[in-house]
């Protein structure tokens, strides 16, 4: 089968991304052949690829070569660009977040369904190898019954870029990389929710957040604790997580880490007291050597192509979005509630 025709709009940071590391152009499942950016500097480092410049969004939904476009602006735009190329028959591919809000999301959800166009957004970190590590940990119960998670993401430059300062270009950590980090619990956690506090922080004085931290319960028992920092001079864990047979932690994207688990060896000594600051203690003793075996993460193998091959058979062969619109939903709906909840 013949491949798709893409044209990307938006060649910035992510737009650049995907045409030279994520669309697996070798296999000729998609094929770039233009881009459209409305910075003439951005263009010009476009042409310098060989890419095809189009000069305005018109002459890329007027080009009947293009079957699909790639949408890397930024957010605030995604809802209308989505819907103008969804209602030419161009299928699309949206980057993150999807939309502003859920209100927003879901008229782009309805011209999706009124066109049979694929309409598929990239929450690429669902392919994270320590995400894919979280996952399989906790599939295997290899710590036995998860119960509570930890995901972090923590830098100390602030925020990033220009529009990501704008509350009307849809800035912000929580839409940023709060997004990623809520998809891949929603992705992992199957329950409902059942409570959600947050809190967001403006300690760099930005009209929108800079972080936040969330705490989540599932009905199911679980507890997930969520935080994005940009004011964070050294860092916590990227993964915590607590099961009832063990402690596992990812320590970074370099994948270090372990898990420690109960021996299960029975007539164990109960730990020594030792020393702590100016005083004793039993409780936080660490636990006798016997008592706990210390065992490597679980290997993976990461797919850095997943989504575009999905997509090519989606659009080809009606295959199963990778990505579901209605997971994204669920996502966009969480984040109004994680917004509400700080205001309370
Ligand atoms: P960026 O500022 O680097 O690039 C955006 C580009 O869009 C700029 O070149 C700008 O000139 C252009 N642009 C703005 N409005 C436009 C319009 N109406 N039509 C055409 N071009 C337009 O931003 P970025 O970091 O590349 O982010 C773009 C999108 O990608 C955002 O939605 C962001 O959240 C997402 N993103 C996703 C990931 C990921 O891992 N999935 C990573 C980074 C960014």
């Amino acid at each position: 089968m013949t491949a798709i025709n893409f044209a990307v709009i938006g060649y910035g940071g992510m737009g650049s991304y995907h045409i030279h590391n994520i669309m697996p152009n070798e296999n000729e499942r998609i094929h770039v052949v233009g881009t459209y950016d409305i910075s003439g500097e951005r263009q010009k480092i476009s042409s310098q690829h060989k890419h095809k410049i189009y000069h305005s969004l018109e002459e890329v939904l007027t080009d009947e070569t293009i079957e699909a476009v790639l949408i890397a602006t930024p957010n605030d735009s995604h809802k209308d660009l989505a819907i103008q190329a969804l209602k030419v028959g161009k299928h699309v591919v949206c980057e993150k977040p999807v939309t502003m809000n859920v209100e927003e999301l879901d008229e782009v959800l309805k011209v999706a369904k009124e066109t049979g166009q694929t309409f598929m957004v990239h929450q690429n970190r669902r392919w994270d190898p320590d995400f894919l590590i979280t996952r399989e940990l906790y599939k295997k119960q290899q710590i036995g019954e998860l119960f509570q998670i930890e995901s972090r993401v923590q830098g100390a430059n602030g925020i990033p870029g220009d529009w990501r300062h704008e509350l009307k270009h849809g800035g912000g950590m929580l839409l940023d990389w709060g997004v990623h980090l809520l998809d891949q619990l929603l992705f992992l956690v199957d329950s409902r929710i059942e409570k959600v506090s947050a809190d967001l922080s403006y300690i760099l004085g930005d009209e929108v957040d800079n972080g936040f931290i969330t705490y989540i319960i599932f009905e199911n028992g679980i507890r997930a604790i969520i935080e994005v920092g940009t004011t964070n001079y050294t860092k916590l864990p990227r993964w915590y997580l607590k099961g009832t047979q063990g402690t596992a932690v990812i320590q970074d994207w370099d994948l270090s880490g372990e898990m420690i688990v109960d021996s299960g060896k029975k007539n164990i000594q109960a730990p020594k007291p030792i020393q702590a600051g100016v005083g004793l203690t039993k409780t936080m003793a660490p636990p006798s050597e016997e008592a706990t075996e210390t065992v490597a993460l679980p290997k993976i193998t990461a797919e850095y192509d997943t989504f575009y091959k999905n997509f090519y058979k989606v659009v080809r062969e009606q295959a199963e979005p990778v990505v579901k619109n209605e997971e994204v939903r669920q996502v966009m709906v969480l984040i109004e509630e994680i917004f509400k909840a700080a205001k309370r």
